[in-house]
């Protein structure tokens, strides 16, 4: 890392929980790559310190992200908002340029390169079967819409958020599995759990592939040291999978762009990723 000094830009990851967040060293690996005066901290904060923080920073001359739960909130916290902003009512970058917070989602191109560079092209023709209907799920949903997919199926523990997800982003192209015989002996070309479930251990699955009668593929946004307990799921029925790894790259890479003006350092990330995994 450069050294930190009164003039170092300050970047915060506002969340609850953050401790688990690989951004920090992915970040800071991605600002020294590039010979950067900055330094990106986690501040666990609450919904209710949001806007003050969003604020403060911002004005201050910082920058930052937003994750769990907070992704809505912060959609509704900035002053301008993206396309990506406003599609997905989610917002997970922020900065402060001339008195005012500018806020985008950079999940949703994170989220459609690390797809891509999974199946090897765009999901065109997919059916997909969506678990979750948070922040994250809606970044999914308008890459997949925008990629081509034929039918998004989403399933959510709060049916009436799939339902406004569904309102909202799909259209015709997006049901709501609202019976489970939406989803047994389902035929799905691809998988995504966009749920936070895997992210502490002992937590269910967030859905038992065995329900399906085929799944193609599996992509989970979770991504920790060891492969999920979905993937781990997965590969024990021979599906191939991908964890939130590439997707925490790459929407790492649009936001430095944001904040920097300069494209990021994606190899400089990938390899801080790597070293975090088998370290
Ligand atoms: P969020 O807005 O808080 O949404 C959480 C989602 O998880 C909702 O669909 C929620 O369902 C569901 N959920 C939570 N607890 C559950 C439980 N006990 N049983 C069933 N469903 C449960 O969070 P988010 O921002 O969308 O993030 C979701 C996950 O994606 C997190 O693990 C995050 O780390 C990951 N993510 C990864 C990347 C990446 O770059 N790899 C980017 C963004 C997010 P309800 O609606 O019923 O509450």
């Amino acid at each position: 890392m450069t050294m930190v000094s009164a003039s170092t830009r300050l970047i915060a990851l506002l969340g609850d929980p953050v401790a688990h967040s690989f951004s920090p060293v992915l970040q800071n690996a991605a600002f020294a790559a590039a010979g950067i005066d900055g330094v990106y901290v986690a501040v666990r904060c609450s919904v209710h310190d949001l806007p003050g923080l969003m604020g403060a920073i911002g004005r201050a001359g910082g920058a930052g992200n937003i994750t769990l739960p907070h992704k809505e909130k912060a959609a509704a916290v900035v002053d301008v908002r993206s396309e990506a902003v406003r599609r997905t009512g989610a917002c997970n970058t922020f900065w402060g340029a001339e008195g005012q917070i500018h806020g985008d989602n950079t999940d949703v191109e994170g989220f459609q390169r690390a797809l891509r560079s999974f199946l090897g092209g765009p999901p065109t023709g997919h059916r997909v079967l969506l678990i979750g209907a948070g922040g994250a799920a809606r970044a999914v949903m308008v890459g997949l819409m925008d990629d081509g997919v034929s039918e998004v199926v989403i399933a959510n523990r709060t049916i009436e958020r799939a339902r406004a997800m569904a309102r909202r982003i799909g259209g015709e192209r997006a049901r709501v599995a609202d019976t489970p015989g939406m989803i047994d002996g389902g035929d799905f070309d691809l998988v995504i759990n966009a749920t936070r479930l895997g992210l502490e251990a002992e937590e269910p699955l967030p859905l038992d592939l065995e329900r399906l009668a085929r799944a193609g593929a599996v992509m989970d946004l979770v991504y920790g040291k060891e492969p999920t307990p979905f993937l781990k799921a997965a590969d024990a029925l021979g599906i191939r999978g991908a964890d939130g790894g590439e997707m925490l790259v790459q929407q790492g890479a649009v936001a430095f762009e944001r904040w920097w003006g300069e494209p990021g350092p994606v190899e400089a990330m990938r390899d801080a990723l790597n070293a975090l995994r088998r370290g």
